[in-house]
């Protein structure tokens, strides 16, 4: 009896509250298209043919597809899994603050309940997909690699819950719907501390490329000449010792700023999938690779990926405080009189789970064109230095393409053959 009052009153919340359908609709046709792409590139990838333009042995391309292929399957199931699994969660809540009442547990105990079990879900899911969180602060990508209970990985998420739930906890306590723009200034405070410690924390670890020994005089030579030209300090390029495969970025802040290029990147690398391949880059390539990372910082493109991912957290944030400012007991299951800041943290988790594929293409998206801007930086300003070979040897390390859709919904980068076309079309034009 008391299930089918729960299911009526469930449906009258449907119908009252149709900003919240929607958003769930949205949310759910996002997650579905996610996972129908997924499949696509799966069977993309077993009919994908063997470039010709690449030297590798028929059985190493083909350990290499079903790799892929099998990696395009699980990540049908991993996808469905975590997003699953902030649905079961979310659907939860109400259900736990209702059990928590009865206990006796008091409102201000729950929430920090609610804060402890997000952290912990968040931790368990980000090894399974990127969650949506604070935008990190780089322009390349790096940590792909990242282990899960990691002090570095626990602080992000750490900080990505507190730094919302405390501030949103005491603003509407004091300023009810207005409190959002408590929450707001805090969210860009909070983001530009962030970004400054990573700055910081990165300048530390780096070796100066001066002072590095694996370098030549003579790319030492020609990088001072380079990077005076393009208003950088020597000290702000340095080498990464830390184990992150061949990789390469840049990070900025209002002038405070740092490129960092990985040891593996200069003195080559093992591909762990084809013990006959090493990916070993000539000095001019390194250089090349350099001044695309000068781009990302000329285009102030990490400046610009924290004022868009301020930009959407506090539309969120705003969108929370205004949607969920209603008496909780208008949503079936909270009781009357329980705190509204219980409601905001449902709130939020709702639209965290909802946007969470929506706001990946997007940023994706711009990512992809600020990658190609970059390039074009490294085109005008060194693009004879051979740059197209980076991309050349990357795709002995993974030949198969991907399905431009899937690329669309998942790339960080424009595809490696792509880059390659466009360096080799404006070399031939070009250089001589
Ligand atoms: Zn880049």
């Amino acid at each position: 009896m008391e299930f089918f009052e729960t299911l009526q009153n469930v449906w009258t919340v449907v119908l009252q509250y149709k900003w919240l359908t929607a958003l769930v609709i949205f949310g759910v046709t996002s997650f579905v298209i996610y996972r129908l792409v997924d499949f696509l590139q799966y069977l993309h990838t077993n009919k994908f043919p063997k470039p010709d333009d690449i030297k590798i042995t028929d059985d190493a391309f083909k350990d290499k597809k079903r790799r892929k292929s099998s990696r395009s399957m699980k990540t049908i199931w991993k996808g469905a899994s975590s997003w699953g699994g902030q649905l079961v969660f979310i659907t939860s809540i109400p259900f736990l603050v209702h059990w928590c009442n009865q206990k006796g547990i008091t409102d201000g105990y729950v929430y920090m309940i609610l804060m402890g079990l997000s952290f912990l879900l968040n931790l368990m899911l980000s090894k399974l997909f990127p969650l949506w969180t604070p935008v990190r602060p780089y322009a390349c990508r790096a940590f792909q690699n990242e282990k899960t209970l990691q002090p570095g990985n626990m602080a992000f998420h750490f900080w990505g819950i507190v730094s919302w739930s405390v501030p949103a906890y005491f603003f509407w306590d004091y300023f009810q719907v207005n409190g959002w723009i408590g929450s707001v200034f805090f969210i860009v405070i909070s983001q530009l501390i962030q970004v400054g410690l990573f700055i910081y924390s990165i300048k530390k670890a780096a070796i100066p490329y001066l002072e590095y020994p694996g370098l030549s005089d003579n790319f030492k030579k020609n990088m001072q000449k380079y990077l005076k030209e393009h208003g950088m300090r020597d000290s702000e390029v340095g080498v990464l010792r830390m184990n992150m495969g061949p990789n390469a970025f840049a990070t900025s802040l209002l002038g405070y700023k740092q490129i960092v290029i990985t040891e593996e990147l200069i003195q080559g690398y093992k591909d762990p999938t084809n013990p006959e391949y090493t990916l070993q880059l000539s000095e001019d390539t390194i250089e090349a690779i350099t001044s695309h990372e000068v781009g990302h910082i000329k285009h102030r493109h990490v400046e610009k990926g924290i004022t868009m991912g301020i930009l959407i957290s506090s539309a969120v944030t705003i969108a929370v405080y205004h949607l969920f400012s209603a008496d909780p007991s208008n949503y079936v299951l909270f009781k009357e009189g329980t705190s509204q800041q219980l409601l905001l943290y449902w709130g939020q988790s709702i639209f965290n789970t909802m946007l969470l594929y929506p706001i990946t293409f997007m940023m994706l998206f711009i990512s992809r064109r600020k990658e190609t801007q970059a390039d074009t930086y490294l085109l005008n300003s060194n693009g004879c230095k051979n740059g197209k070979d980076f991309f050349h040897q990357i795709r002995h390390i993974a030949p198969v393409n991907n399905l431009s859709l899937w690329h669309s919904c998942n790339g960080t980068h424009p595809p490696a053959h792509e880059r390659e076309k466009r360096m080799l079309e404006w070399e031939k034009e070009h250089c001589k």
